[in-house]
């Protein structure tokens, strides 16, 4: 049994590796969003805005720019991509200059049911095996699920109301192939972030079982971390 949520004390470490500032379609900064981040105890917080087949060079020295501010504190501020509505051959091209250009968590935008995002787009980010995460995937197949696995990509459980549709779906397929899955909020705004009580409870509303929050919450995302942290 885990022991009671305190507000001193949450029950499971925070790590969330998906949110967005203004330089894309989020509403404030990167600054403000790890201040916030900072706030809530997060241990991580990844910046991940909007990337297409642009170079990903400028977007992403801003962001390294502003994560300077907070190498001291607590909170471990990463910086990264959501590739987004990218056609399906591109995906590996763009992922690829994402890195290049200095991306520590690589995500794509995957096929959420709140948008029309091109099919295939789930199958090239999992194929590729390159991907740190793949996010909404809606109606993930159990060969994607598998291929997830296969290649240690983690499937996201998303605290965005409208991209939390197929939540359930993609824990349920996650489980049975034993692909690894988190709870990222995906955030446009400070008040979007995930406190790690609700992200606890976006978990369980998911369908997980209380014996794999662990796993969800806390070792698939340390285990990100590390790989994160592992590269120049
Ligand atoms: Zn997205
Ligand atoms: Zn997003």
């Amino acid at each position: 049994m885990s022991e009671p949520a305190s507000a001193d004390r949450p029950p499971y470490a925070r790590y969330d590796f998906h949110s967005h500032t203004y330089l894309t379609d989020g509403n404030t900064s990167a600054t403000a969003m790890w201040r916030y981040a900072l706030q809530l105890r997060h241990e991580v917080l990844a910046i991940t805005d909007h990337l297409g087949t642009e170079d990903p060079a400028p977007l992403l020295a801003r962001l390294r720019s502003e994560a300077r501010a907070w190498e001291d504190s607590p909170l471990i501020p990463l910086i990264g991509v959501e590739v987004t509505h990218v056609p399906p051959r591109k995906v590996p091209e763009a992922v690829r200059a994402a890195r290049r250009a200095g991306a520590e968590v690589v995500i794509v935008h995957g096929e959420t049911l709140a948008e029309q995002v091109l099919p295939g787009t789930n199958r090239a980010a999992l194929e590729l095996g390159e991907v740190d995460i793949l996010a909404h995937p809606g109606l993930l197949t159990p060969e994607e699920a598998e291929l997830a696995r296969a290649h240690g990509t983690i499937l996201e459980l998303s605290g965005q109301r409208a991209h939390a549709l197929a939540n359930g779906h993609i824990a349920r397929l996650a489980l049975a192939a034993g692909a690894p899955l988190a709870v990222d909020s995906d955030a446009h705004a400070p008040e979007q972030l995930l406190p790690a009580e609700l992200a606890r409870k976006v978990a369980l509303g998911a369908g997980l079982p209380e014996d794999r929050l662990r796993a969800v919450l806390e070792d698939a995302p340390r285990a990100l971390l590390k790989r994160v942290r592992r590269n120049p």
